[in-house]
């Protein structure tokens, strides 16, 4: 009896030929090929003889299949809405290139280039060439390198100038980014050996002078990108310390972190120091490549000609150094800050920050009502002031004044989930799965979509009809 039910069964399960010669068949293996396809079907056929998966017919089989290559076709690194309302948010890709930029990166890729080729003479060149002039003449800097990021910059710095040699940072400086780059382990690797000095509020240049000494390698500050000390606190006037060092011949490193390449406050933006600002009062500065200054990521030292030359013979640049790709998207974006009336306009980067609070109202109230038809029915939607931040460790305590719309998942709907934070973690998650997800931010079992970093609304109703 079981013996003839099973047999039935099996005898209704049709064979992978048949499947392969079925209309959707032929069509399946134009798209991904008749190897991929069999290897899918064989796996769908075994799901179903042990239960895993419904006998239907070859159409619905098929069916499947298609869905599971689609699936494992899909890049695993892909666009995504950015509506978390940080603007350099660094798990989700940092700044956003031009177009420019894309099609300079392009062009180099596909074909070969001059990477390391002087074209006037025919002979070798320097990979660094292609950049360093515009660095120079956008900071002030007398050379600069380009390596993998700001933490590759300050380590190759760190081992170049000083190892075996005691580094001098103050006790106020001694940052931890996001985790895994903390100056004390980065000294540390670099060979350096550490020598705090002052207190974690307090550090005077008396403090620096009296460190100073033969096993002195290098003095070193530090921008404290996510973290503000506030009350009693000092630290070394920026000119004294530099006139020290040169005093004592010990160069003067420092780390800026984020590094704008123009004065953020005229454009309305909070301060930031500049990196011509830095190379005022240090020896050699170093920065990202993909925060303020809005390009790829790479780290930029920049600052005295001797200083250079000594970091670029290291082995280790070698070992940190960037690919063209790098060096085309880079060039293209430092072009745009030769236009200084146009950059605004051209840096995705400055556009998003500078955005105004009025015209992101303007295309929340715009958008309302076309999110909630998408939404229909899984959430109510609103528009609210909210607070974007720039991000990637620029301006932590400073804020920019945004509007959101502001998902509340509905609680009616019997598969609904009881509680409210279940729903909004039920909301975020079919956000996440659109064909370009959409990623907010979750506050108070709502999801806040923050439209200071929203340009293509097309692109995001379209994702939104998804749901
Ligand atoms: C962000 C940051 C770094 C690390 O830069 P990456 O480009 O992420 O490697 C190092 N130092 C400071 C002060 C920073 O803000």
């Amino acid at each position: 009896m079981t013996q003839d039910l099973l047999a039935t069964a099996k005898r209704r399960i049709p064979s992978v030929e048949r499947l392969l010669a079925h209309g959707d068949g032929l069509r399946l293996t134009d798209e991904f090929g008749r190897t991929a396809l069999t290897a899918a079907i064989r796996d769908d056929l075994a799901r179903i003889r042990s239960g895993d998966a419904p006998a239907g017919d070859e159409a619905a089989i098929l069916a499947r299949c298609g869905e599971s290559l689609s699936s494992a076709l899909r890049p695993s690194l892909r666009p995504v809405f950015n509506l978390t309302g940080t603007v350099l948010h660094t798990n989700l890709g940092r700044a956003l290139l031009p177009r420019s930029a894309a099609r300079a990166v392009e062009a180099v890729m596909t074909q070969a280039t001059n990477l390391e080729f002087d074209l006037a003479t025919g002979s070798r060149g320097e990979r660094d060439d292609h950049v360093e002039g515009l660095i120079c003449r956008l900071t002030g800097a007398e050379a600069a390198i380009v390596v993998n990021n700001n933490a590759a910059a300050v380590l190759l710095v760190l081992n170049a100038l000083a190892m075996r040699k005691e580094v001098v940072v103050s006790r106020g400086e001694l940052v931890e980014i996001g985790g895994s780059f903390r100056v004390p382990d980065v000294m540390a690797r670099a060979g350096c050996r550490m020598r705090e000095v002052g207190t974690t509020n307090r550090t005077h240049l008396r403090d620096f002078a009296e460190a100073f000494g033969p096993a002195t390698g290098l003095a070193m500050k530090v921008h404290p990108s996510n973290y503000a000390i506030s009350g009693f606190t000092a630290q070394p006037d920026p000119a004294e310390l530099h006139a020290l060092c040169q005093e004592k011949g010990i160069p003067l490193a420092e780390d800026l972190g984020s590094g704008s390449l123009v004065d953020l406050a005229a454009y309305g933006l909070p301060p930031e120091p500049t990196v011509s600002a830095a190379l005022s009062r240090a020896d050699v500065v170093t920065f990202s490549g993909d925060k303020l200054l809005g390009a790829v990521q790479c780290g930029i030292v920049a600052g005295r000609k001797d200083l250079l030359a000594r970091i670029r013979k290291s082995p280790l640049k070698r070992a940190l150094r960037v690919d063209k790709m790098t060096y085309a998207a880079l060039e293209a974006v430092l072009r745009l800050y030769l236009h200084p009336e146009r950059l605004r306009d051209e840096l995705p980067t400055l556009r998003l920050l500078t955005r105004e609070r009025a015209e992101i109202a303007g295309q929340a109230n715009s958008l309302l009502q076309a999110v909630s038809d998408r939404l229909g029915g899984r959430a109510s939607v609103s528009v609210a002031e909210t607070m974007s931040q720039i991000g990637s460790g620029a301006l932590p305590v400073e804020t920019l004044p945004s509007v959101a719309l502001v998902l509340t998942p509905d609680g009616d709907g019997a598969e609904r989930p009881r509680s409210a934070g279940g729903r909004c973690r039920r909301l975020a998650e079919a956000l996440r799965n659109l064909p370009v997800p959409v990623i907010g931010r979750i506050k108070d079992d709502t999801i806040l979509l923050d439209l200071r970093t929203l340009e293509d609304e097309a692109g995001f109703l379209n994702s939104l009809s998804a749901l």
